[in-house]
């Protein structure tokens, strides 16, 4: 892989003929990476396709595979992973697309960087965390969105448009053995282009995952044309995902157990009427514990989670806000990434 990353390095560079906009290596390499992977076994299961282990010279990836039927979807996510200056530590490591047609069927393939503990929920499902485990984690998702929501203005090969991921939960986040977060499956992600204020792509109604979906988008008050909202409802979605990991966290004792946000409230395949009942008319949120009141950082922690998931769009915080706050709590607390 260091040797893709060198050629994509170089690609950046602008020494070989590029893909068109940039963060990938050049097509023809990602077809001959592509083709160079095995598959070893199944690892997960998403809305859209399976994702495989792979080796590639003696190295893992990871395998996201769609079917024709979801053509746009793959499209989609490859151009994401394509925008210039995407590339970041809290964010999926993109290798390479291919689409292999054998004649009878054609394989979308999305190859990435492979992470052996998996998703954020299947790891917090396993197991509870100390504190500074939940500052690294929570840190770096902050970071992570925060990368993404950010519009870099500079020459067109330096800049980078303002991305919404739309899908933001547990199941769409991977841990790193370093304790961090990637953010992952950027399949409904939307950009914009500040200068000129343009939407890449109308954002649709096709939202997210509907248990973690914001008050505004489930009572249709979402403003589609203003891309702060899209930005907004990523932050009520990170709200949530901070309160998984929290609930996890050993602190004045045990963790809790793991659960999705709203177990208590909804079923486990809510629809948007029974959501909207529990967020936007009883107006529940998550529990907080009591004694997550009681010392910080959990004190800070509870004020993050509730001025992330306000119901008024507009006066919860941005990304770049809650990193600050945490990097603030990491170096009180003396812990480091
Ligand atoms: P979908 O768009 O179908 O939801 P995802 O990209 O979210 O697909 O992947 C589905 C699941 O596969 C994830 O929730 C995670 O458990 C696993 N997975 C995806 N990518 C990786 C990876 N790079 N490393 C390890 N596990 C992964
Ligand atoms: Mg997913
Ligand atoms: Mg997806």
């Amino acid at each position: 892989l260091e040797e893709a990353r060198l050629e994509n390095h170089l690609s950046l560079l602008g020494e070989y003929t590029t893909s068109g906009s940039g963060s990938g290596c050049p097509l023809l390499i990602q077809r001959t990476i592509a083709r160079q992977v095995t598959l070893v076994n199944i690892i997960g299961k998403g809305r859209y396709g399976e994702v495989y282990l792979g080796r590639w010279h003696g190295e893992n990836v990871a395998v996201k595979m769609f079917s024709t039927r979801d053509e746009d979807s793959w499209k989609r996510e490859v151009e994401i992973y394509q925008t210039v200056m995407l590339r970041h530590e809290n964010l999926l490591g993109f290798i390479a697309a291919d689409n292999k047609d054998n004649g009878l069927t054609t394989q979308l393939w999305l190859i990435t960087d492979y992470h052996e503990l998996g998703s954020l929920f299947d790891f917090l499902t396993s197991t509870s965390i100390d504190v500074p485990a939940m500052l690294r984690l929570v840190f770096s998702l902050a970071n992570g969105l925060a990368h993404l929501h950010m519009d870099i203005l500079g020459t067109s090969d330096r800049s980078k448009p303002a991305i919404a991921h739309r899908d933001l939960k547990s199941k769409n986040v991977l841990v790193k053995r370093n304790g961090q977060c990637v953010i992952a499956d950027l399949g409904l992600a939307v950009r914009y282009e500040g200068k000129t204020g343009i939407l890449d792509i109308p954002a649709n109604e096709k939202f997210g995952t509907i248990r973690y979906l914001a008050p505004e988008v489930l009572d249709g008050n979402l403003n589609l044309k203003n891309f702060e909202s899209l930005k907004a409802v990523d932050i009520y979605a990170l709200a949530l995902v901070m309160w998984e990991i929290c609930h996890r966290c050993q602190f004045y004792g045990s963790a809790e157990d793991f659960e999705l946000p709203y177990a208590h409230d909804v079923p486990s395949e809510p629809d948007m009427g029974q959501m909207r009942e529990a967020v936007c008319v009883q107006k529940k949120r998550p529990t907080l514990p009591n004694r997550w009141s009681s010392r910080e950082p959990m004190i800070t922690m509870t004020r993050l989670m509730r001025e992330c998931w306000y119901s008024s769009s507009q006066a919860r915080l941005t990304a770049l806000r809650v990193r600050k706050t945490i990097a603030t709590l990491m170096a009180t607390a003396d812990v480091k990434l």
